[in-house]
């Protein structure tokens, strides 16, 4: 009897923690509907007005979170018999709650500010092409950044810490021994398809509408077997995906001589989002309902935009509707498109333009040097030529300006320091997960070539996304695989289908 009483009475706290959690989420969300207009819908001058909106929820959020109240509900839950999925849900919010309440309120204002502030200097110094413009509120975030990961935890590298705002279970030892590897496998990969002669196929010339752009676009979603019915397409400047599973939306953005461009960022964003309709319904608003952060959300992206959408199996099955579309490709074929999707951009200096290959370099660059940076090795003022170093040391090309240089990207405008990696570890993921779901697919590349994807998404829905945060990352790869996380299985992918296509 007595305890099914305590039973009861910790069923009857959980429900009232829930509820608070779902307040939090609900707060969360309203957020990511107001930015998505902000970058989709709304007039310039609404700016004054949405920043205000944003950081009036961002506040309510904060209280939410931070509250006594939540306090005592972690503590009693966790004291108390849970079953595991209730105990992944407490384990979730115990952190965000830790990690929100370490941090003193005047310094999260003041790194606030500070990245308001430094969005106009940094776009300024990349128009001008003048580092200098922006170096001083760099200097700055990476002290009150430094600052943030102390509060959060005084014994532990501040990388790592920093990091694991962004992916919080792989561990950075894990990102640092995945980019390792990737630098010592491709650096010399690169160079040989540098020196290989092979020629492919460039069958995209001359120019392309927008406007059929956007009804291939639409036709692509299909095919991937997109939900109408919880989401939609819109252009933004810089694609993104947003929502809920009930409410999942894609950008994308069209580049009149590149089709090939969109539609490869349309499936990406895809996957993004194929992702988040897969979280369970029943668990809206709580983690059990959410995505498990930024390594495993980029795997869906990654996996979609590059296993299935720059395969030649894909082409033999979409080439077909693109010509109907753009009958001026009436002469190419699927190989030519394959080979089109899948060249080595040599000479690009420019990340968000890179190949599926070299991008990681793009990422191993960066990653070493917020390293330095975070740890105090490399000054700010230094950064250019360090990055300028690097990009000539593994890639073999060097910046001329800093615009295509180290100013090339918003991210450390935002003080987001241990971002990028998880770029890369996405895509080890994905070429893991793709491996494990050719195991236990009948045929895949055959089904990819018939258009049929349902079971990807089932099996992809099964091993990843209904689990939403119930297992850490490291335990959900384990649980889709079978094996630890690796980069062996996107090593060997990418010698294999860069070795066939240039010959090596
Ligand atoms: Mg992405």
């Amino acid at each position: 009897m007595a305890t099914e009483a305590a039973t009861d009475e910790t069923g009857e706290l959980y429900e009232e923690f829930l509820s608070t959690v779902q307040r939090l989420s609900n707060v969360g969300y309203a957020q990511q509907v107001l930015n998505w207009d902000q970058e989709v819908m709304m007039p310039e001058e609404g700016t004054r007005a949405r920043s205000q909106q944003l950081s009036a929820l961002s506040a309510v959020g904060h209280e939410l979170l931070t509250s006594e109240e939540m306090a005592g509900y972690l503590d009693d839950l966790e004291a108390a018999d849970l079953d595991p999925e209730q105990e992944a849900v407490v384990r979730e919010i115990r952190r965000k709650h830790e990690r929100a309440t370490r941090v003193p309120t005047e310094l999260v204002q003041e790194i606030s500010e500070t990245t308001s502030e430094a969005h106009p200097k940094w776009k300024q110094a990349k128009a001008e092409d003048d580092f200098s413009i922006f170096a001083p509120t760099l200097e700055k975030l990476v002290e009150l950044k430094k600052e943030y990961a102390e509060y959060i935890d005084p014994d532990k590298d501040p990388y790592a810490v920093l990091f694991e705002d962004y992916e919080p279970y792989l561990g950075l030892d894990t990102a640092e021994e995945t980019l390792a590897q990737l630098r010592e496998e491709l650096v010399p990969l690169i160079e040989d398809i540098r020196e290989s002669d092979v020629e492919l196929a460039t069958p995209f010339e001359g120019e392309f509408d927008d406007e059929t752009q956007e009804e291939l676009a639409r036709d692509v979603l299909d095919t991937l077997g997109y939900d109408w019915d919880r989401g939609r397409l819109d252009t933004a400047p810089h694609p993104f995906s947003t929502g809920t599973q009930f409410d999942a939306r894609v950008t994308t953005r069209f580049n009149p001589a590149d089709p090939l461009g969109a539609l490869t960022s349309t499936i990406h964003e895809f996957g993004h989002a194929s992702y988040t309709l897969g979280l369970p319904d029943e668990h809206y608003g709580t983690p059990l309902g959410e995505a498990r952060d930024l390594t495993v959300h980029e795997s869906q992206s990654r996996l979609w935009e590059n296993h299935v959408g720059r395969s030649e199996a894909f082409w033999e099955r979409f080439l077909p509707a693109m010509k109907e579309r753009f009958p001026q490709l009436e002469d190419a074929t699927p190989r030519d498109v394959y080979e089109a999707a899948n060249t080595v951009k040599e000479d690009n200096l420019i990340r968000v333009e890179a190949d599926e290959l070299t991008y990681h370099m793009h990422i191993v660059v960066r990653f070493e040097i917020e390293r330095e940076l975070i740890s105090g090795d490399l000054d700010v003022e230094d950064v250019p030529e360090a990055w300028n170093d690097k990009y000539e040391e593994y890639l073999g090309i060097r910046p001329e300006t800093d615009a295509e240089g180290c100013l090339q990207d918003i991210h450390w405008s935002h003080g987001s320091f241990g971002y990028f990696s998880t770029y890369s570890l996405g895509s080890v993921l994905a070429a893991q997960l793709y491996d494990a779901a050719e195991d236990d697919i009948d045929d895949l590349e055959a089904k990819v070539r018939e258009g049929d994807f349902e079971e990807l998404h089932a099996w992809l829905t099964d091993k990843v996304h209904r689990h939403g945060k119930r297992y850490t990352t490291d335990d959900l790869v384990r649980e889709a695989t079978g094996e630890d996380f690796t980069a062996d299985y996107f090593v060997d992918y990418v010698e294999s289908k860069y070795g066939a296509l240039y010959d090596l």
